[in-house]
């Protein structure tokens, strides 16, 4: 869409609904898909004084590890985002949207921008989620337990077993 063809009016609202495909995201080194990758995305290009006003919505749901736990996470944002473009204004002014490129709205980029800025900082199975034993490793939710001090560390156990064959 060459976005200097709109010719909008002020006060006019055009709308459209384009598919978008969002790239996986990487956070605390852990992948996250957006499942499915290609998402409706609507958009309301609209004219007010001296600059072009974008709106996008759209609804992501993004999927992958929980961080705590490394068991099967996923959530469902709804995404807004708002850019102002000045057709005429210099590529330093605050008006002039990154998004847009020789006139060119680059959807798929902001899209993925404005999700990125959704998701939080914790990605988790579910809000509680116990996570991995820091001792034994294994997974809380599914063997809540506690060690206590006095249990044998496996490396004694082995330097015992060592011992008692020497
Ligand atoms: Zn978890
Ligand atoms: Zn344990």
């Amino acid at each position: 869409m060459d976005l200097r063809t709109l010719r909008l009016r002020p006060g006019e609202v055009r709308t459209e609904t384009i598919d978008v495909e969002l790239e996986p995201f990487v956070l605390g080194g852990q992948r996250y898909e957006a499942t499915p990758a290609t998402i409706p995305v609507t958009l309301e290009i609209s004219q007010a004084s001296g600059a072009t006003v974008f709106d996008m919505r759209l609804l992501a749901h993004v999927s992958g590890a929980c961080m705590r736990c490394l068991g099967f996470a996923e959530l469902e944002r709804p995404v807004r985002a708002r850019e102002f473009h000045d057709f005429d204004a210099p590529a330093s002014d605050e008006l002039s949207s990154d998004y847009v490129v020789n006139d060119h709205l680059q959807l798929g980029a902001w899209a993925r921008d404005a999700v990125s800025l959704e998701l939080p900082d914790q990605i988790l199975c579910r809000e509680d989620c116990a996570g991995l034993c820091p001792v034994c490793g294994k997974d809380l939710n599914v063997e809540p337990h506690e060690h206590s001090e006095r249990e044998p560390d496996p490396r004694w156990a082995a330097l015992a077993k060592l011992r008692d064959e020497l």
